[in-house]
């Protein structure tokens, strides 16, 4: 189940518009990685890596404070805010950064966005002993300076990008010219369940091993499945990465969390799934948020990591079949949620997570106490430190001004 077809669709949405230079790369690809699936030591190490370097399994937590507060549903986290580097993105950056070893490949580049995947990215380059290029817009640079620090110090060359709206759609735009350029030296390791055939399905393989455990995690401490799992929707790699192994289990229902921004009325969010229409961006037909003439449209989230205007195929087919749902956050009520974590249970989640959580307050009380909500906490919030306190005044810790 959720294979795309031979030519990388999923129901209508995937494929490969790419120009044809990068084809050849993309079957070759493709057809390492269906080898790199079926062998067991490319498995073993993979596991290896996982669990002693990024420090899987990751803990699903009963957050009781939480729960009492909100009046409903039992609450847990998928703890991906504990890997190595801080977010979900290190699974695919290791599977994917073991493959391009296996084709011999010397360079690694990425696009980023919140900086995460870039860090995750240099991460692997480091551990592997390859050379990095990140390419991260010029915008996201200045919002999320730590992460720019710390893929300088691990060798990464940063290049930031200056056009459009200096941000992650441009950021992409760079990273495929220089794919185009270099292709025989170098893999392009995109960071979520978007581009051309094959990404999609790669990245969401690699980020399975989320779903996967928890599904195990709750059948151990709740016995039975969770009645829901909530996660964020930027590209989609967190999300399909702990919906993919419940695709089966039709009765649990698998909700994704797209980011309306200053409200959905403003124009200014990135809601691309509610708001969006079909076209082709950065190689697949998938939902995109576009004007009339089929421009993108400019974006805005708070959270880097959701301020993208396309989506994943996968996820557009899922809306489309009704297996998913899919609903909006504004960047007030993540931030509202952003804080109620920190200050109930002691993590402070990234702000991406924030809107999955956010959503999780809006259902609960809905559901009642024997009802269990699964969010995914795709990551940790120590990089938006800077973004957050300009917005609040967290000095004593209740938004008052200070004494
Ligand atoms: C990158 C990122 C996201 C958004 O990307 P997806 O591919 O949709 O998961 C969400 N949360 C965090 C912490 C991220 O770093």
């Amino acid at each position: 189940m959720g294979q795309p077809n031979k030519l990388g669709y999923f129901g209508l949405y995937g494929g490969r518009f790419v120009p044809e230079t990068l084809i050849v790369a993309l079957l070759d690809l493709e057809k390492e990685y269906k080898l790199a699936r079926r062998d067991k030591s490319f498995r073993r190490e993979l596991k290896r890596l996982l669990q002693t370097y990024a420090g899987r399994p990751t803990a699903l937590y009963h957050a009781k404070r939480l729960t009492e507060k909100w009046k409903g549903a039992q609450i847990y986290l998928k703890r991906e805010d504990l890997t190595h580097t801080g977010a979900h993105k290190i699974n695919n950056c290791l599977g994917q950064g073991l493959l391009a070893v296996r084709m011999g490949r010397k360079r690694l580049i990425a696009e980023t966005g919140a900086g995460q995947h870039g860090v995750a990215v240099a991460t692997v380059a480091s551990l592997f002993g390859l050379a990095c290029t990140v390419y991260m817009g010029k915008t996201d640079m200045a919002r999320q300076a730590p992460n720019v620090n710390r893929m300088k110090l691990l060798k990464a060359e940063v290049i930031g990008v200056g056009s459009g709206s200096k941000t992650l759609k441009d950021a992409t735009n760079e990273a495929i010219r220089d794919w185009v350029t270099n292709v025989s030296s170098t893999h392009y390791i995109i960071g979520s369940t978007v581009g051309p055939h094959p990404y999609p399905l790669i990245v969401r393989d690699f980020q399975s091993i989320i779903g996967r455990e928890t599904k195990a995690q709750a059948k151990r401490m709740l016995k039975k499945l969770p009645e829901v799992i909530i996660a964020c929707v930027g590209g989609g790699s967190n999300s399909l990465g702990i919906f993919h192994d419940f695709i089966k289990e039709t009765k649990v229902r698998l909700i994704g969390v797209e980011t309306s921004g200053f409200g959905l009325h403003t124009g200014q969010h990135a809601a691309t799934l509610s708001r969006g229409k079909p076209g082709v961006l950065h190689g697949s037909f998938s939902f995109l948020l576009q004007d009339k003439e089929g421009q993108i449209r400019p974006t805005h989230s708070i959270a880097a990591g959701l301020d993208y205007p396309g989506v994943g195929p996968e996820h557009s087919h899922l809306k489309s079949t009704g297996r998913a749902e899919y609903v909006t956050v504004t960047d007030k009520q993540a931030l509202a949620a952003f804080v109620e974590l920190s200050q109930m249970e002691g993590i402070i989640p990234a702000l991406e997570s924030s809107f999955a959580l956010a959503y999780a307050k809006r259902l609960a009380p809905q559901l009642g106490r024997k009802r269990t909500i699964i969010v995914n906490l795709s990551g940790r919030g120590d990089k938006d430190m800077a973004t957050v306190q300009q917005l609040l005044d967290v000095g004593n810790g209740s938004g008052d001004k200070k004494r």
